[in-house]
């Protein structure tokens, strides 16, 4: 297979068109942005870390039966995804009161809640990516009832398992953001990355943050967190 133009270029990925009509390589960059792209900077060494931490736990989560994107790592930072037309939503699961949903309902972050929350947010960086309910998304054709019962049961499954992986690690998963794609059967997959880009990670026993929100918030050793991550899932 061999890889063709680029197709696009994304805050944090390239994506490239292939030999192969149904696949796509995706390669991820050190760039870094926040606040819906008002914030920008790098993060050394990210690329390489998003794209192998992303990998290992697609690869987990395929046994675990959720499908995903997922097909082949070619270097650290490129990998051979399936093509996908992306359901324009962000699903963001929580477990633990942090960022918007903390400031939105007047919460300390790291409030303990009863249940998890499910979320859902228009993908569309102009409008800030806006919070849309079940009603939005069937109005507006982003995805069928059905298929959203799929997505909502796909992303509580993920949680429930990453949880359980990352408490081992000594990491709590606080919230994270999902995407999901439609392959060319109409397969509902799990798409886009799992990193400390789009998940809340803390130290179980410090709270310390590992993830994006050092850079965020300019909290300093960004690259050390994204590195500690890398160390704990996959031992390097
Ligand atoms: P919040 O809504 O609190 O800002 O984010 C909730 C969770 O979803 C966090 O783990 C955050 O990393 C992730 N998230 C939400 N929106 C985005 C986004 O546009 N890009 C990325 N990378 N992560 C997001």
């Amino acid at each position: 297979m061999q890889k063709l133009q680029q197709l696009y270029e994304g805050k944090a990925k390239k994506v490239f068109a292939t030999s192969d009509p149904e696949k796509y390589i995706v390669d991820y960059k050190d760039d870094a942005t926040a606040f819906d792209g008002q914030k920008k900077g790098t993060i050394l060494g990210k690329g390489a870390i998003n794209n192998q931490v992303t990998n290992h736990l697609m690869k987990l989560l395929e046994i675990e039966g959720i499908p995903t994107h997922y097909v082949e790592q070619l270097s650290d930072t490129e990998t051979v995804v399936k093509k996908v037309t992306i359901i324009p939503l962000e699903v963001i699961v929580r477990n633990i009161a942090a960022g918007s949903l903390a400031k939105r309902l007047g919460l300390e972050e790291g409030t303990v809640m009863k249940k998890t929350v499910l979320e859902y947010c228009f993908k569309n960086d102009a409008l800030g990516d806006p919070m849309v309910n079940e009603y939005h998304i069937d109005a507006m054709g982003w995805a069928t009832p059905n298929e959203l019962k799929l997505i909502a049961q796909y992303a509580l499954k993920i949680n429930d398992y990453l949880r359980t992986y990352l408490k081992d690690l000594n990491i709590e998963l606080i919230d994270f953001k999902l995407e999901f794609g439609k392959t060319s059967d109409g397969t509902i997959v799990l798409a886009d990355e799992i990193s400390p880009d789009t998940c809340r990670f803390w130290d179980s026993v410090t709270k310390e943050k590992l993830d994006k929100d050092r850079f965020r918030r300019d909290l300093g050793n960004v690259e050390d967190a994204y590195q500690e991550i890398m160390k704990r899932l996959l031992g390097k």
